[in-house]
């Protein structure tokens, strides 16, 4: 079991600044952006490469519930949406989540 079910099962106690019944949202614990949200599937996918074509709903939905977190943190004048998929893209928790980053300048290529 990842850290993320943990937190979504309650074991781990953590504010929620956005839960539905198809996914939550909380702060990340070592911000990278004065804005850093996970938003994270009920659903534990592994990675974005383990999603089917029956997540596409729930994909556009983590989008979408992305936006809205956005749009409620005030970050009009732009943020980025991420997903690490896999060890080249560094991800540490094998349970697919967005990150919601904002509050700064972003340079483009990233790292
Ligand atoms: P990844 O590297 O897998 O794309 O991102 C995982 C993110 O989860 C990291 O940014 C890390 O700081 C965050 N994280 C890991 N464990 C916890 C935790 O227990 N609580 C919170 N709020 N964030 C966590």
């Amino acid at each position: 079991m990842t850290i993320f079910a943990k937190i979504i099962s309650g074991e781990i106690s953590t504010d929620f600044v956005y839960e539905d019944d198809q996914c939550v949202a909380f702060k990340d614990q070592n911000p990278q952006a004065p804005t850093h949200i996970l938003v994270v599937p009920r659903e534990p996918i592994p990675t974005l490469g383990d999603a089917v074509e029956t997540h596409g709903s729930l994909l556009g939905h983590l989008m979408l519930v992305a936006t809205k977190i956005a749009k409620e943190q005030n970050l009009e004048s732009g943020f980025r949406v991420v997903v690490n998929n896999g060890p080249d893209a560094c991800q540490s928790v094998y349970h697919l989540h967005i990150h919601l980053m904002g509050g700064r300048g972003f340079s483009w290529p990233p790292g």
